[in-house]
């Protein structure tokens, strides 16, 4: 039975759902993110499929996103922008984009490779923006319930609600380079982009 495709704002942002998704047959992963194909085009919105493995259990599985938006990517050799629009992301909650920059995070401080460590801290700097677009209310330093998709990160907020303040948030993005910046040295050197496409 196909299911109803993800909506997402570009394929950066389906590999990112793919890396925080548990996958369906072991509920472990994380899922991996494998080729993308373009399965249709209309005038204004991408249809693709990505091809995923899970790396614990090894299982493939295809995962379909709608990209009203387009691919997302713009010029050759620039960094990936994962959501060039203000609305929050319909796939991914406010728990799981912080748990991203964590995990990017991570992965950044062990890449030897400097320009790969610099696409992943854009990568880093994109989730902490992704995740602040949750928080409608000025007065409030913390996100709102609709900013919650999953169990898991329902769970994650009960259990440390501090993790998820604002502040907090803001804090971490200004140790971090600004977008345009990173943006202008990565396209300077005009690298591989960290996930893998086929056009
Ligand atoms: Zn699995």
């Amino acid at each position: 039975m196909p299911e109803e495709p993800l909506i997402a704002h570009s394929l950066a942002e389906g590999y990112l759902y793919l890396m925080a998704t548990p996958c369906a047959s072991c509920g472990q992963g994380p899922l991996k993110g494998l080729d993308a194909r373009v399965v249709s085009e209309t005038e204004r919105s991408v249809t693709v499929a990505i091809a995923t493995r899970c790396a614990a259990c090894q299982s493939d599985t295809t995962k379909v996103f709608l990209l009203p938006g387009g691919l997302g990517i713009e010029e050759k050799g620039e960094a990936a922008i994962v959501n060039p629009t203000d609305e929050p992301s319909r796939i991914l909650d406010v728990g799981q984009w912080i748990v991203l920059f964590r995990m990017i995070t991570e992965a950044a401080s062990k890449e030897t490779d400097k320009t790969q460590a610099r696409h992943l801290g854009i990568e880093a700097a994109q989730c902490l923006e992704e995740a602040l677009k949750f928080y409608d209310d000025v007065d409030n330093d913390l996100p709102p319930s609709e900013a919650f998709f999953t169990d898991a990160s329902r769970e994650r907020f009960r259990g440390a609600p501090e993790q998820f303040s604002r502040r907090r948030l803001i804090d971490l993005r200004t140790k971090l380079p600004s977008m345009a910046a990173m943006r202008a040295s990565v396209s300077a050197r005009k690298k591989k982009r960290w996930w893998r496409r086929r056009g």
